[in-house]
């Protein structure tokens, strides 16, 4: 049985989502702080946690920097729980490498579907090797490692979430090729993926930035898309 950690320290909702996870037939437990959070995903080794962002003593955001930190507790998913107006938080939060988020007021549907999502894609992600091979482009300057999930930039390697991974693989994998948000949510999460659009435009963005001078290569299709653009802009 899978297990979902719950921090969140209002306890209407927090009851609220518990019996929604509940009825998924996974298993529970709920924390009301962020020291409480660090200290169970310690211990239950959850797999999945789902956060809020605004806790006593530890926020979320905090929450999430230590538990990716620590090579114990970075690979177990984070589907983040923000506020309306908190978008910088959750840009930030997946850059810290949460996987997700649903803003309240969330329906109970969209969260239990981003939760299966994570939790479908934890079972997929297993070394099956059959992924495909190694990508190397813009004359070496990024290479992609499919079979080791690495990606190295100028030959150093950066740290990526499993999304921002799937998001880069997914468009380098045909370069110059424009994909739709539809396109990679399907490619990265499962077809029956319920992610929005702008989940995807907070990936690409925190890829961007990882990324550093080599940002432009994931380019913004207006109205459509993204696509790996091959070369270097000619004239800018
Ligand atoms: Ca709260």
């Amino acid at each position: 049985m899978k297990h979902v950690l719950i921090v969140e320290d209002e306890p209407e909702i927090a009851e609220l989502i518990q019996f929604h996870v509940r009825r998924e037939g996974l298993s529970t437990r709920v924390v009301a702080s962020g020291r409480q959070a660090i200290e169970a995903t310690r211990r239950d080794a959850p797999d999945v946690v789902v956060l809020d962002l605004m806790l006593p003593d530890l926020d979320g955001l905090e929450v999430c920097r230590r538990l990716k930190q620590n090579p114990d507790t970075r690979e177990i998913p984070i589907l983040m729980v923000s506020a309306k107006g908190e978008e910088t938080d959750v840009v930030t939060g997946i850059e810290l490498g949460a996987d997700d988020y649903v803003t309240k007021p969330f329906s109970a549907k969209v969260l239990i579907a981003r939760l299966k999502n994570i939790l479908r894609r934890d079972e997929q992600t297993p070394t099956s090797g059959s992924e495909g091979s190694r990508l190397s482009l813009r004359d070496g300057s990024i290479i992609i490692d499919p079979d080791r999930h690495v990606v190295l930039c100028h030959g150093r390697p950066i740290e990526l979430t499993v999304t921002e991974f799937g998001v880069l693989h997914h468009l380098a994998m045909r370069p110059g090729f424009v994909r739709t948000r539809d396109q990679i949510i399907a490619a990265v999460h499962g077809k029956s993926a319920v992610l929005t659009s702008r989940t995807v435009d907070v990936h690409v963005t925190a890829l961007r930035r990882k990324l550093g001078d080599l940002s432009e290569c994931i380019e913004t299709v207006r109205g459509v898309g993204y696509r790996f653009a091959e070369a270097l802009p000619v004239d800018g």
